[in-house]
């Protein structure tokens, strides 16, 4: 990566860090995606039971891979074989003892956006795991909650592709305003702050672009 946008990324990655510790995160800085594995996996105690958002992120930073090498007690949403048992493994989750995942976006006056279809991920990222823990790259750092859910919604149409959820989106990469039971767009979540559970939440940013 050109040395200039590198060192504008690490110092946008540094200020949202000081931003979100100030508002009781847990936030750690990290300069590229292995350094972010190392931290998450600090974070996460051998034989912790595990539940994951599904995130681009997490599979580049290969960060989904150190979830199933077996260290830990993962509750595998994806390994299903009937929506039932999908949605019984999303409410398996609240109960776990981390929730993985990454964020839609992250506003550099500290507050986490995020859009779900199913609510099962800012559900948790709410309230239920003990611990929440986030990943994001620096692509994902806009100024407000408006910003936010305007990059929800504008990344909405990837994420309704990437999941098969065949919105007409899917196809358009433009939002049709559909109506159906996948529609991705049906909850958004703003995590205001971590002050009732100082540092319940980490949230590791990552000088790099990651996922979407
Ligand atoms: S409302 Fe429907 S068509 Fe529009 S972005 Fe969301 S899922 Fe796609």
């Amino acid at each position: 990566m050109n040395e200039v946008k590198k060192y504008a990324y690490q110092c946008k990655a540094k200020k949202a860090v000081e931003i979100l510790n100030d508002r009781r995160f847990d936030a750690h800085f990290a300069d590229n995606a292995d350094e972010a594995r190392e931290i998450v996996k600090g974070l996460m105690p051998a034989g912790s039971e595990i539940a994951v958002g599904g995130s681009v992120t997490l599979q580049e930073t290969g960060i989904m891979e150190l979830i199933k090498s077996g260290d830990y007690k993962f509750i595998d949403r994806f390994n299903v074989s009937s929506w039932e048992e999908e949605l019984h493994k999303y409410r398996l989750g609240y109960l776990s003892d981390i929730f993985v995942t990454s964020s839609n976006a992250v506003t550099m006056d500290g507050k986490l956006v995020n859009m779900d279809c199913t609510g099962n991920r800012v559900g948790a990222i709410g309230f239920g795991p003990k611990k929440v823990i986030v990943v994001i790259g620096v692509n994902k750092l806009v100024e407000n909650v408006e910003e936010g859910i305007k990059r929800a919604k504008e990344i909405a149409p990837m994420n309704s592709r990437r999941i098969n959820h065949k919105n007409p989106c899917d196809q358009t990469m433009t939002c049709e305003n559909c109506t159906g039971t996948n529609r991705i767009c049906n909850i958004i979540s703003i995590i205001d702050g971590c002050y009732k559970f100082p540092g319940r939440i980490s949230v590791v940013v990552v000088a790099e672009e990651l996922g979407y």
